[in-house]
């Protein structure tokens, strides 16, 4: 017995030695791995030699058969250690790349949950392969840790963006689309839920489960089995486990990783209970500054798009990809909050945005799409298996050089003949069509657009919207922030006057158009009115044009007092280059040595504005002329120039309205006006 007992403990300390061994030999391994790749930098060798990986595996799985090893159990081990290798020359290659300045020796990741949470343990794989002193922020909602990174507080956040068990995570697909930070990683973490108890007590007393609802689909079949215990949803699985440590309550458990429990005390009930053997959840790492990917690193791309309103639009954007034979990894559709029945779609697929094939896809993808938005450029997680076969040896020759990534990235680069290119008609030939509701902006129709210069009380613009929908005009406008010369004119009435515009439109079913003036209220706005409207005095405030940018309204963009037709369409390309594909431009008179009028009105513009770019061109003659009976020929001459429709101001009271009085037609004259038109 004593014998036997002492033969163990020699055995095992032998195998301890054999373990510190294999430790000190992965070691000196990483080690030349390290060496390599700075050989292969000089040489300008790519990171990955699948041909030398298939060899040297073949070469393994030959040498452990003579030892008795299968070749199962070489390629899995070999594969964890390529694998390794593979990720620590990349991370050379990308922290070469992405130096800072100041070399940053801490990083502070942020993650929703808390320690021992699965985005926790995501966040540690990830960083693990940097040489990064770790440090966290724990947060309760997605939207927290997207601002924290966003307001500098966090460097990276950490956040899982799909599972292979319960499909995506729609709450982060939809914050994506709004946030300023580009994707810069991703990593791939093997989910493997266990059901965790404060002390060994039988299934069959557990009461009550703590469970994440994700982490609940994903272990349905093992909670049929347990019918006797009730599910309480609860917000992160490792805070199921921290609730269950605080209620010291033997009947309760809590599903979650096996880390999680370890890091509370408590005890593994039953392990690997998921219905899916194989559950991952992809991570998504983001940052405030897009990373440059090194063109040797297999790379993904990340985008968010919105086909054009026209019938096959999808289908046209998704041939781009077979076109240039780029591989989709990923299409998920999430609808447009706000734009019932609106789809928009986010596209994983193989490629670098400095290659320029990418650059090309994003070229012509960009003349399907009413907005687009590139999410980031990262290196590939999924990485390939070394193949055994010889034949499948892939080397590519590598280019030289690294195309910097800025914003002009979402614009691809087409010959370049202007300052501004997604606002030209080379870049697009077809004319944009902008559809609002029923409404079609563009093309061969004439829209107009017709309503007070300011929403004053509900009664007013009550009596406009119906005025505006018996006569056929098709949307209604009306002031609600007002950009007045003098501080002391009537400001309109902010969001009360956009409820009570919204709820006439409502009302008469008409789309509506009001002024944002505030970089601040651009969501806001957005969220009650159909069109937003950027006034002739904003035409070059880039803050708001940017911010007009990413909304998913259409914008219409009026010609500042003082403005070239050129920096209008420079104007319109800040809009087009945040992603939003939507914009209507105006002329709306300009200053010019002639007194006689507010100011001139430059019809002239539209058939230029026409040959130049392919969005649709609004005239707005109430403000060009400022006097209402001069109002009704220069409507009539825009519509005979070839505009896409006008915009007029009129009022039940004109002389009494609180702002631009002098040139607010009378209902008969917009009723006249309405049937001359027709005529046309
Ligand atoms: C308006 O349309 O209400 C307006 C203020 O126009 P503009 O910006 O062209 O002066
Ligand atoms: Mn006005």
């Amino acid at each position: 017995m004593n014998k036997k007992k002492t033969d163990i403990s020699s055995l095992r300390d032998k195998i301890n030695k054999v373990d510190e061994g294999l430790i000190k030999l992965l070691s000196q391994r990483r080690t030349l791995s390290k060496e390599i790749i700075r050989t292969k930098e000089i040489l300008n060798n790519p990171v990955r030699d699948q041909k030398r990986e298939s060899e040297l595996l073949n070469r393994l799985i030959k040498i452990g058969k003579k030892e008795g090893l299968d070749s199962h159990f070489i390629s899995k081990i070999f594969f964890e250690i390529v694998e390794d290798s593979v990720r620590l020359q990349q991370n050379f290659v990308q922290s070469k790349l992405n130096r800072k300045e100041k070399s940053k020796e801490t990083v502070n990741a942020v993650i929703q949950g808390i320690e021992g949470s699965y985005s926790y343990l995501a966040a540690l794989k990830y960083f693990s392969y940097y040489n990064y002193e770790l440090s966290f922020l724990f947060k309760k909602r997605f939207d927290e840790v997207i601002q924290s990174v966003e307001k500098g507080e966090a460097d990276f956040a950490v956040l899982p963006i799909e599972n292979t068990t319960s499909g995506g995570i729609n709450e982060v697909y939809d914050l994506l689309l709004h946030t300023t930070l580009s994707i810069v990683g991703e990593e791939k973490f093997q989910v493997k839920h266990c059901l965790v108890g404060i002390g060994e007590v039988p299934l069959r007393k557990i009461k009550k489960i703590y469970a994440h609802h994700q982490a609940a689909a994903q272990c349905s079949k093992f909670l049929e089995t347990m019918a006797h215990s009730a599910i309480e949803y609860f917000v992160d699985t490792a805070m199921s486990v921290q609730k269950i440590s605080k209620e010291e309550n033997v009947s309760y458990a809590a599903i979650a990783s096996e880390e999680a429990s370890k890091l509370f005390g408590l005890k593994i009930l039953k392990s690997d209970i998921a219905n899916q053997a194989e559950n991952y959840t992809r991570f998504l790492i983001a940052s405030r500054k897009p990373q440059k990917v090194d063109r040797r690193i297999p790379c993904k791309t990340s985008i968010v798009i919105a086909t054009s309103h026209t019938p096959g639009s999808l289908v046209e954007a998704l041939n781009v990809f077979r076109k240039f034979n780029v591989n989709l990894t990923k299409l998920e559709s999430r609808p447009i909050l706000g734009n019932p029945w609106e789809e928009i779609f986010y596209l994983d697929f193989e490629g670098n945005i400095s290659d320029e094939t990418i650059q090309k896809v994003l070229n012509e993808l960009g003349q399907h799409t009413r907005f687009m938005k590139v999410l980031g450029s990262y290196p590939s997680q999924e990485l390939e298996h070394t193949k055994l076969e010889y034949s499948k040896m892939i080397t590519k020759k590598v280019d030289k050089g690294i195309i910097e990534r800025t914003a002009e990235l979402q614009a691809p680069v087409i010959k370049k003949t202007k300052s501004y290119r997604l606002a030209s008609r080379e870049y697009k030939i077809d004319d944009t069509i902008i559809k609002v509701k029923d409404v079609v902006i563009g093309g061969d129709n004439f829209v107009v657009i017709a309503g007070p210069c300011a929403v004053e009380n509900e009664e007013m613009i009550m009596k406009c919207a119906l005025e505006t929908k018996e006569n056929g005009a098709q949307i209604l406008r009306g002031g609600c922030f007002k950009p007045r010369t003098s501080p002391y004119s009537f400001q309109g009435l902010g969001f009360e006057a956009l409820n009570l515009l919204a709820k006439a439109g409502k009302y008469y079913d008409l789309p509506v158009i009001t002024e944002v003036l505030d970089t601040e209220h651009v969501v806001d706005v957005a969220k009650r009115a159909d069109i937003l409207q950027v006034g002739a005095r904003n035409m070059q405030n880039f803050a708001l044009l940017k911010e007009v940018g990413k909304s998913h309204r259409p914008v219409m963009l009026k010609r500042g007092l003082m403005a070239s037709i050129d920096e209008l369409l420079n104007a319109a390309e800040y809009i087009l280059s945040q992603g939003n594909r939507q914009v209507i431009l105006c002329e709306r008179g300009i200053r010019t040595f002639e007194t006689a009028t507010r100011n001139t009105l430059d019809l002239s513009a539209i058939p230029v504005l026409k040959e130049l770019t392919h969005l649709p061109v609004i005239v707005d003659p109430s403000h060009a002329v400022g006097e209402r009976n001069k109002v009704i020929p220069l409507a009539k001459a825009a519509k005979i120039v070839g505009a896409h429709g006008i915009m007029i101001e009129f009022h039940p009271d004109p002389p009494n309205s609180l702002s631009d009085p002098e040139q607010a037609l009378y209902f008969n004259q917009f009723e006249k006006l309405m049937m001359e038109l027709y005529k046309l």
